[in-house]
């Protein structure tokens, strides 16, 4: 989704149409990727509107998010994030 390679410990299976509606395509996105995804879509809106990547890359939060993690380093996580954050907080 955000183009970025996905190392083997990064490695998340995502149902286009979840699985509780009857789903069987995946797709591998990071961890991240996949987490901000389900924050951001519910599970019935996924299966009506969301069902491929291209539809869900079109939604501008989750642009906002893709262009964010974009120039992370491929292994980045959240723990990565806090750190970040706290770096920030010392300037
Ligand atoms: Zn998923
Ligand atoms: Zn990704």
């Amino acid at each position: 989704m955000c183009e970025r390679v996905i190392p083997e410990d990064q490695r998340d299976e995502h149902h286009l149409v979840p699985k509780s509606k009857g789903g069987k395509k995946t797709v591998r996105l990071h961890r991240i990727c996949h987490d901000q995804i389900h924050s951001i879509f519910t599970d019935a809106q996924l299966a009506k509107k969301f069902s491929t990547i291209e539809t869900i890359v079109e939604d501008p939060a989750v642009r906002t998010f893709v262009t964010w993690v974009r120039n992370k380093p491929p292994g980045f996580s959240d723990s990565a994030k806090e750190s970040r954050q706290s770096f920030r907080r010392g300037r």
